[in-house]
């Protein structure tokens, strides 16, 4: 029985869509429809080109599609201080490099190191990140600007800094932000301590009431080393992750940033709680940090996504790299090739980091759901012959080969491309913030 064909504002039309569902389906030859940013549809790409009338059509036949991916870490205006300091410890690093220069940090800079970050990511497939850093307004325009979904989190320490002058000034800029981006689409506020040796106890507990009360998710650095675990000892009396515990800054809707250090009883406490990892692999191997139990703290129910952290401690903001690290370190570490299959780290690239954040209709293609969506390009040498769609993603893919990535249902990447940002304009007031931050030019 024909029925009248249904009107759809795009038609997509993919070679292999790996949805990411609850099935992990891949569907070859598909298509999906959406409307009003969301898929209505989800099938054969025949059965769809005739139950649809699209007011417009995407032609990704060659390409491979799957859900946006979800960044769980970064500091995405950090892009301006990329290749200032490498090769150095984390303490060196932050305290004579990153901080002073920080400390020059205005909120155009800020502003224009996001919208950069964002547009790096975009074009290595992310469509939503979860970013902590300075001058959250700044950090806002430029992600509300983008086009992707985010997480924006208000920083707050104890050090001096270039954003706030006291901590009460830090919890009015979070509750600002959080009267900004009420019922916002595409961002959401958050609040973010940065780590228990920069923050107090009071500090910290002012924080897990904040997310309490707004209902807002609350991300903290921790256990990022054994150095951190031994000082917090000294200071606490205990480990990092007792220590927050104790606070109450453990529980659904809080994700901790790193969990390198962790011990079988940390890792207890994280799946009792309900607490979420954002696993950031390449920066712990940067800094030397060390490699997060992930194989057991998956294991132990814990949901781990990823993170790039900030483009100062990676360099990139690439989670085609983050994804074939994260399974090639869990191997080595536990001396188990089957460690942290392909499958499983796709599944943190996405749908687990999407549930990591609070927003698990992320990360997956169904019908209903976001149309938020990356494309690879098939037909590049590195995706032949294409045995394996997900272990062409995690171990093959650079990220170079994507050439399309959608976040409701709007494209804001194609080949090399980004529809309504002018690039050349962003790139060259990036490089003079930069300048200006660094005192550096390249
Ligand atoms: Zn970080």
């Amino acid at each position: 029985m024909e029925h009248t064909p249904l009107p759809c504002d795009t038609l997509v039309t993919a070679g292999l869509i790996v949805t990411q569902d609850d099935e992990r389906r891949l569907l070859p030859n598909a298509a999906l429809a959406i409307t009003d940013g969301r898929i209505a549809a989800l099938g054969p790409a025949e059965e769809l080109s005739r139950r649809f009338v699209p007011a417009a059509a995407l032609d990704l036949s060659g390409c491979l599609v799957l859900p946006g991916l979800v960044n769980t870490h970064t500091h995405a205006a950090m892009t301006l201080l990329r290749g200032l300091c490498d090769d150095a410890p984390l303490t060196t690093w932050l305290s004579a490099h990153i901080w002073p220069a920080e400390a020059r940090l205005t909120a155009e800079a800020v502003r224009l190191g996001t919208a950069l970050a964002c547009a790096e990511m975009l074009a290595s497939g992310t469509t939503c990140f979860l970013d902590a850093y300075l001058f959250v307004d700044a950090v806002a325009d430029a992600a509300a600007a983008s086009g992707l979904r985010a997480v924006l989190c208000q920083g707050v320490f104890e050090i001096e800094n270039a954003g706030f002058k006291t901590v009460d000034a830090a919890f009015a800029s979070a509750a600002a932000l959080a009267d900004r981006l009420a019922g916002h689409d595409r961002l959401r506020p958050a609040i973010f301590p940065h780590a228990v040796y920069t923050c107090s106890a009071a500090t910290l507990t002012r924080c897990a009431a904040f997310a309490r009360d707004r209902q807002v998710l609350l991300s903290t650095h921790a256990a990022e080393t054994a150095k951190e675990n031994e000082d917090c000892r000294a200071a606490n009396g205990t480990r990092v992750i007792p220590y927050l515990h104790g606070l109450g800054l453990l529980g659904p809707g809080r994700l901790l940033a790193h969990g390198v250090a962790l011990d079988a009883a940390d890792m207890g406490l994280l799946a009792a709680t309900g607490t979420a990892v954002a696993h950031c692999p390449k920066s712990n191997l940067k800094l030397a940090s060390g490699i997060a139990p992930v194989e057991a703290l998956r294991r132990a129910g814990v949901t781990v996504g990823l993170g790039t952290d900030g483009a100062a401690s990676n360099n990139a903001l690439n989670l085609f790299g983050e994804m074939g690290t994260a399974a090639l370190v869990q191997k080595v570490a536990t001396g188990d090739p089957t460690a942290l299959e392909a499958g499983a780290a796709l599944d943190m690239a996405t749908r687990d980091g999407a549930a990591a954040l609070g927003w698990p209709e992320l990360g997956r293609l169904t019908v209903g759901g976001p149309a938020d969506l990356c494309a690879l390009d098939r037909s590049r040498p590195q995706l032949a012959p294409g045995l394996d769609p997900v272990s062409d993603c995690v171990y093959a893919a650079s990220g170079g080969e994507v050439c399309c990535t959608m976040v409701a249902g709007k494209v804001l990447y194609r080949d090399g491309a980004f529809p309504g940002l002018d690039y050349p304009g962003l790139l060259r007031a990036f490089r003079e913030a930069s300048g200006r931050i660094t005192g550096r030019t390249p």
